[in-house]
């Protein structure tokens, strides 16, 4: 466990003590960043100490992480992250690039980038005695937070709004979860869940309230870290990394991860990170070109559910994350987004339609003269395609149905 010294508001820079708060800033309601005491740990550990351990999940990462081991060794709580990294020869030729990866978060046990997150904040729960977490969730959130709980006998409320897709509902429902579908919005479940964990005193994991979530989520950069950053020579340009954004928890936490790195003297080069967005969902991209941190609602309509987001919990950090690193944000449309499954899904990788985003961003970014041959790039696939099966029928043709016999199959194939 590393040492941890408190919380420092993102937007007023205020500080507390880690026993004083819970959840946002009580001063300006701003998202608190865990304040890690890097000097301690820069001598107390050399890159090796992490590089040579054999736990091959996110777990491996604990002297970097606040808090403790939560247990539950052999049951899918101990298997999260560590996912793997691809490098399909057809996709790098097509993209014309000379050093790519597809990291495949999909890999995860409940299929989403989310169980890092809910792993942490699992844990964290245990550690200050919690009885019920509660979330709220477009789906993945819900059904990681589900899975964790489940794993180690912790109850778990989910909010979800009707629409979700039947696969994520399913997936909530099986891992044993209260469901409660929410005749609303995320935003409505998002705030309704708030409400309900101070009424009833129920721990809230919500994604840009909790500051544990973001703990979580940094371990993907710790990864990037020892599966690329690690094997790039020393005079190769920064290492550039694609991943959609809805609240943009994901984003921050890949930022703050290698921020760490960073101070430990770690890591060479910063990454630069480029922020995707479906056009229709795009609060976080609008306020990166419009050069302000100031967040402004949108109404999402986009059919990647995954970040379908009126008013993004955690903007700020996010538009931080890719003005900071000389990234970008990126905003594409949702046929794109449909194609690019059917695109990734012809190299043997299924995504949701928040994964395809990422693709089909650093398409655009190829095309617009943003990314050359030369720059190593990473896209990060958030979830596995299996979530929402509506999308990908979507993105393919149905079918043809024949007569079981040869014949109807010769006049099918024209032959
Ligand atoms: C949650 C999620 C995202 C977006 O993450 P944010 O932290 O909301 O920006 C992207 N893809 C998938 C599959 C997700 O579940
Ligand atoms: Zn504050």
């Amino acid at each position: 466990m590393a040492q941890y010294t408190g919380y420092k508001c993102s937007i007023c820079n205020k500080e507390y003590l880690p026993a004083s708060v819970l959840y946002a800033c009580p001063n300006c309601n701003g998202n608190l960043d865990v304040v890690i005491d890097y000097e301690y740990l820069s001598h107390k550990y050399q890159p090796e100490d992490i590089t040579s351990r054999t736990d091959f999940s996110l777990w491996r990462y604990l002297p970097l992480l606040p808090i403790s081991d939560p247990g539950g060794e052999r049951t899918p709580l101990h298997h999260v992250g560590w996912t793997p990294l691809y490098s399909p020869p057809t996709l790098q030729k097509s993209l014309g690039l000379q050093h790519f990866w597809l990291k495949d978060e999909g890999k995860n046990p409940t299929a989403s980038f989310k169980d890092r997150a809910s792993a942490v904040v699992v844990s964290r729960a245990r550690e200050i005695g919690a009885e019920i977490i509660v979330t709220a969730s477009t789906g993945n959130a819900g059904a990681a937070l589900a899975g964790m709980a489940a794993a180690v006998s912790q109850k778990a409320i989910i909010f979800a709004p009707k629409t979700a897709p039947q696969a994520k509902v399913a997936q909530l429902l099986v891992y044993g979860a209260k469901v409660i579908l929410v005749n609303g919005n995320y935003d409505a479940a998002f705030d309704l869940t708030i409400e309900a964990a101070r009424e009833f005193n129920w721990y809230c994991r919500n994604t840009g309230y909790n500051p544990f979530t973001l703990e979580g989520k940094k371990t993907a950069a710790f990864e990037i870290w020892e599966q690329i950053c690690l094997e790039l020579e020393e005079h190769t340009k920064p290492l550039c990394i694609f991943v959609s954004v809805g609240d943009g928890n994901i984003i921050s936490g890949l930022h703050k991860g290698f921020k760490e790195l960073f101070a430990l003297g770690w890591l060479k080069q910063m990454p630069r990170i480029f922020g995707v967005q479906s056009e229709k969902s795009a609060a976080i991209a609008n306020a990166y070109f419009a050069n302000t941190e100031t967040i402004v609602p949108v109404s999402a309509t986009t059919i990647a559910d995954s970040i379908s987001v009126d008013l993004p919990r955690d903007g700020v950090r996010a538009v931080r994350a890719s003005r900071d690193t000389g990234g970008a944000y990126l905003t594409v449309e949702d046929d794109d987004i449909i194609r690019g499954i059917s695109e990734l899904g012809a190299c043997g990788i299924f995504c949701e339609p928040a994964g395809s985003t990422a693709y089909v961003g650093l398409k655009k970014a190829i095309s617009t003269g943003m990314i050359f041959e030369d720059d190593p790039v990473v896209v990060v696939n958030t979830g596995n395609g299996l979530k929402d099966v509506r999308a990908a029928m979507m993105a393919v043709e149905a079918p043809p149905i024949i007569e079981p016999d040869l014949k109807s199959l010769k006049s099918f194939l024209h032959l």
